[in-house]
């Protein structure tokens, strides 16, 4: 199997409803909140493998694949063929086949400081809220409150997914010809457009905990898709833009 090079996509990431990605409480100073978001140098970010795993989950359900209750979500078995999704986020390295490496790379996404609104600038980001402890039992509101740390909306996060490419992506055709994203040939193209669909889906599903209370709705901004080939990598290949735009454009494609 031969490495061409990568697909790399861009975008931020804009929150519409606050969003709580937890962190643990482990070193945490007594009196803060029961369940803080996870943070960076003060500032809160989304772990690459919390996006890849809602978007994936997102995508077993909405092509009705079977869940293996042991892994909690979908993976096509040893000695298969695997279908799409299992070629692009993978399967547990003894079920792999012929399919080769996982291809999607999930950077961890940070704030991004100029795009996010002023206000929740000033405000880092973040606010504490309360919320009624409800037995799910009896959907009684119990008396304690906990208080959740969450991100507020207008915080707007940098997103990068890297597609890695391999000659088996492509039955004809190569990476390195490629203009535009309508361009891209098959099965790449079908392949990347799960993690547009995905995305998609997410914009209309939630992200992090919470989400039936109502956290957690984000939206998908500013795409930009780039095609580097591994030409570039000796030094002689160029960085190209296949598409800039909307998330619903680049899905049109
Ligand atoms: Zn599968």
């Amino acid at each position: 199997m031969k490495f061409l090079g990568f697909l790399r996509l861009k975008c931020n990431l804009r929150v519409i409803t606050g969003l709580h990605v937890g962190g643990g409480t482990a070193g945490i100073s007594i009196g803060a909140t029961d369940s803080p978001v996870i943070k960076v140098n003060g500032k809160p970010y989304i772990p690459g493998s919390s996006l890849k795993g809602k978007i994936r989950s997102l995508l077993e359900t909405a092509y009705g694949l079977e869940i293996d209750s042991k892994l909690g979500r979908h993976e096509c078995k040893k000695n298969t063929d695997p279908c799409d999704i299992c070629i692009v986020f993978g399967r547990a390295a003894e079920r792999k086949g012929s399919e080769g490496p996982t291809r999607i790379i999930f950077r961890d996404s940070y704030v991004n400081d100029e795009l996010s609104d002023e206000e929740v600038k000033k405000r880092e980001y973040t606010e504490i809220k309360m919320e009624n402890a409800i037995n799910r039992i009896t959907s009684r509101v119990e008396g304690a409150l906990r208080d959740i740390e969450r991100v507020l909306p207008g915080t707007v996060f940098d997103v990068e997914i890297l597609y890695r490419v391999y000659d088996e992506d492509i039955s004809s055709g190569d990476l390195e010809s490629v203009e535009k994203l309508e361009a891209l040939p098959e099965p790449l193209k079908s392949r990347f457009g799960l993690i547009l669909e995905g995305m998609k889906i997410l914009e209309q599903d939630y992200l992090g905990g919470k989400g039936t209370r109502g956290y957690g709705k984000v939206r998908f901004e500013n795409l930009k898709i780039e095609s580097i080939p591994f030409e570039y990598f000796k030094q002689n290949g160029k960085i190209k833009e296949l598409f800039r735009g909307s998330l619903s454009e680049a899905i049109n494609k």
